[in-house]
């Protein structure tokens, strides 16, 4: 049976490409058959950046989309438990298999350290990071007693296998190759300030809820190759993968949020009639 999943991050208003991208994973879901469920989940693991006024917009805006999930917080709440803010025990649990299974390690460097000493090209999308220098990696075994993440104060990453091509296919995108340390490098999975990772939320979470397809912009195919390292140290079998296509602003830029023009709650305001806007998308 198909499940697919909505996972706005509220951290300021929705935009035209969040929309086209949850009103396809809801017309991906509906192709599946009769049976098949979408699930909400509210993407709000950093504390700093979310508000909770964000995320009762952003159910708004997709019920005014004319989006309906099964699971999952609708409009007015109660949200839990699928808030990521709500699910650290889930998340805490696979640290443990990672620090156990030695995938991963604590190191004191933080992310600006990285930038400052990685040569390789920095990247406009979203999800490339500068490559972590091989040379900071600790020994192996680093790290395995460490009771809980927030027991060093450090960053916690996975050890990524050098060279290795990781594949998937897309169904939209096609085949995709990215090579583990060339095109990323160690990443994240927990930060110095005691927070999950995206990489490891979105990872443990997509498996807790048993999502069959995960739909997603473009701007998260590098993450793809990271999850599926992720999946396959612990022994999880991946989801099928789907990422749309970006939409560009009129400068040829990504929407972003900080770009209120083509937020939802301004075309709402504007009283944009949300079926023209959906016309575009079939
Ligand atoms: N929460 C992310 C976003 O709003 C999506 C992450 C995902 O779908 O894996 O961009």
């Amino acid at each position: 049976m198909y499940r697919g999943r909505l996972a706005p991050t509220p951290t300021g208003r929705l935009h035209l490409g969040h929309a086209r991208t949850f009103w396809l994973a809801q017309a991906r879901a509906r192709a599946a058959g009769a049976d098949a469920q979408l699930v909400m989940r509210i993407e709000d693991i950093d504390a700093a950046r979310c508000k909770p006024e964000y995320t009762a917009a952003a159910l708004e805006d997709l019920h005014w989309l004319g989006l309906r999930w099964d699971e999952g917080p609708d409009v007015g709440g109660p949200y839990a438990p699928y808030e990521q803010s709500k699910r650290r025990e889930i998340y805490l649990d696979v640290w443990r298999q990672l620090r156990d299974g030695g995938f991963i390690y604590p190191c004191a460097r933080s992310r600006a350290d990285v930038q400052r000493a990685a040569q390789a090209p920095h990247s406009e999308e979203e999800d490339a990071e500068p490559l972590y220098p091989v040379e900071w990696r600790p020994a192996v075994g680093t790290g395995k007693d460490a009771e809980s993440p927030g027991a060093v104060a450090a960053n916690w990453r996975f050890r990524v296998p050098d060279g290795e091509a990781i594949k998937f296919n897309d169904a939209l995108q096609g085949p995709q190759t990215f090579v583990a340390g060339k095109d990323f490098g160690d990443f994240l999975v927990w930060r110095r300030d005691d927070v999950p990772a995206y990489e490891l939320a979105v990872t443990a979470d997509d498996h807790a809820m048993e999502i069959t397809e995960v739909v997603r912009g473009a701007d998260l195919l590098r993450s793809t190759a990271r999850q599926i390292l992720i999946y396959r140290a612990l022994g999880w079998t991946p989801p099928a993968w789907c990422h749309t296509p970006l939409l560009l602003d009129e400068n040829g830029k990504r929407l972003a949020k900080r770009n209120d023009a083509l937020s939802l709650g301004k075309m709402r305001e504007q009283g944009t009639e949300a079926g023209k806007l959906i016309a575009g998308w079939q």
